[in-house]
């Protein structure tokens, strides 16, 4: 597996293909590396001993313990190992460790390769496994590109005024095709080794242009990547890991780009646009029914800590409203878990979570998020956005005053409680917190999505079955419909693993 500091080496040696500000930098801009310190903890993490085995997994081409976002799970343990790391990482990087975006890419390929294959006699499973196993032997990171900019959000994408609305085939050769068009709020793509692109919704026959998957290396060449980035706020003084860590969201322009045959995954097969849509986003939904309880504990420590600041910690309405977060967080995890009992085996041998416990689990955090940070807002009082600035906690002439009035607690010394207040203003009242907020609204489909799905999903005609039995309507009552599911709880455990 590779090591961060080479993951930062094979960085440096990309092409600069990004544009920041008005200007073309490469991978060593200062802006992008608080979401390369992100990605290094996944590298770190996966050597550490006491986490390698959560953090990784065995390669079922090589038996190679390989990083475990390279790995399609194949078991409900595994999906279950995947939730459990991707909380303990964000936990560890105070927010979002991004690297799920490829793995869950990387997990909608594998199915729906099978799938393309099975119906259409195509060799998209093979071309896209011999990818899987040289992505997991050098240990690789994607973006996943599925959002298109969309143009007029009435009208599909072969009705658009303008067809580069969404990303197309503009030429089918011998030996690749080429496209065109570009994906928007891209995360982390600027500091990935690749950009995976899958279509973003479903697709009629005069779409199938729009049909489109595909894998390239993130400095191809016609590709450009229009980043911004965003991080937490430095610190002057001390060290505070938080403030290390960042991301960066890009345009990614495919300028009639030529892609290999070899690294082509979909090219028009219409009918599988909603298939390899859905694919990716439920599996990034259970990514999300880690992340974002790690995001609420996250939220739930800084409250409480400050709380602790403000010697209201005992108060019952700070007891109340820190138990909101737990009621949260843990309802997501649990709906992640039960995602993963329920999951299914598909033809490709990956195993896929139950797409109504993920949508639930994932929906819940996005109508949550704002009244989250409203709660440590409510705690926390006023000062977390008029905090003084760090440098007058440190200069002559204001230091004395602000280490005497700082003080609400007074077992807390004023060092520390300046500490509090500036992690308060960096986690409620930063550039990062407007991230999260709609982050957790829209990443992984905004909540009309989750809702899309569960409408398609979930067996409302067993519900009226049980009124229509309850209100004496029909006299059997057929349960085999709603309660069909049987639990996967078979030989799970991965053999390797030794938690
Ligand atoms: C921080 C962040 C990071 C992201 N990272 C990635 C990434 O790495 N990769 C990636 O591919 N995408 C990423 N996204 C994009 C994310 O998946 C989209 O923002 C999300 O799917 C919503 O799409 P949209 O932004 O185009 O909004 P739209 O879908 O255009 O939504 C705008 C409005 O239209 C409504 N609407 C949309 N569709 C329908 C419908 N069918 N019926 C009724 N109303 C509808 C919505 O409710 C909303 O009110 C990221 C987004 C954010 C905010």
């Amino acid at each position: 597996m590779r090591s961060s500091a080479r993951y930062r080496e094979d960085l440096l040696n990309m092409k600069p293909n990004l544009y920041i500000g008005g200007e073309k930098v490469g991978r060593g801009d200062a802006r992008i590396q608080p979401g390369i310190n992100v990605m290094s903890v996944t590298f770190d993490l996966a050597q550490d001993t006491d986490w390698q085995s959560l953090l990784t997994a065995e390669s079922y081409f090589t038996g190679n313990r390989v990083n475990r976002f390279t790995r399609p799970p194949q078991t409900s343990y595994d999906l279950m190992q995947k939730q459990k790391m991707i909380r303990l990482l964000t936990q560890r990087v105070g927010g979002c460790i991004q690297r799920c975006m490829g793995h869950d890419a990387l997990v909608a390929l594998s199915i729906a390769t099978r799938e393309m294959d099975d119906k259409y006699g195509t060799e998209y499973s093979r071309r896209f496994n011999a990818y899987l196993k040289d992505f997991q032997e050098r240990d690789l990171t994607a973006a996943c590109a599925q959002t298109d900019m969309k143009g007029d959000r009435s009208k599909r994408p072969a009705e658009q005024a303008d067809p580069d609305s969404y990303v197309h085939i503009v030429d089918i050769k011998k030996d690749g095709i080429v496209v065109r068009g570009a994906k928007i709020s891209i995360t982390m793509a600027a500091y990935a080794d690749e950009i995976i692109v899958v279509p973003t919704r479903a697709l009629r026959a005069e779409d199938e242009d729009y049909a489109v998957a595909f894998a390239i290396p993130a400095d191809w060449d016609n590709v450009r990547l229009i980043t911004r980035p965003v991080w937490f706020r430095q610190r002057e003084r001390g060290a505070a890991p938080l403030s290390q860590y960042g991301v960066s969201d890009s345009v990614v322009v495919f300028d009639n780009a030529f892609i290999p045959k070899e690294r082509v995954f979909m090219c028009q097969e219409w009918d599988f646009g909603r298939r390899l849509a859905l694919l990716f986003a439920d599996s990034h939904r259970h990514s999300y029914t880690g992340c974002k309880p790690a995001v609420s504990d996250i939220l739930c420590g800084v409250t409480a800590l400050v709380a602790e600041a403000n010697n209201i910690e005992r108060m019952a309405h700070v007891r109340q409203k820190l138990s909101e977060f737990v009621g949260g967080a843990e309802l997501s995890y649990a709906a992640g878990i039960a995602s993963a009992i329920y999951g299914e085996k598909t033809s490709s041998g990956t195993f896929f979570p139950n797409a109504v416990y993920a949508n639930v689990g994932r929906r819940l955090m996005g109508e949550t998020i704002y009244h989250e940070y409203n709660l440590l807002t409510e705690i926390a009082g006023g000062l977390s956005v008029t905090l003084p600035f760090e440098s007058d906690f440190y200069a002559e002439e204001t230091r004395r005053d602000l280490q005497k009035y700082i003080v609400r607690n007074p077992k807390i010394s004023p060092e520390d409680s300046h500490l509090v207040w500036r992690l308060v203003e960096n986690v409620g009242s930063s550039a990062m917190t407007h991230w999260y907020a709609i982050a957790g609204v829209h990443g992984g489909g905004s909540p009309i999505m989750e809702t899309i799905t569960l409408n398609a999903e979930y067996d409302y005609e067993a519900k009226k079955n049980i009124a229509r039995y309850l209100g004496g309507l029909v006299t059997k009552l057929d349960q085999s419909r709603d309660l069909r599911l049987e639990p996967d709880l078979g030989d799970t455990r991965d053999t390797h693993s030794t938690d």
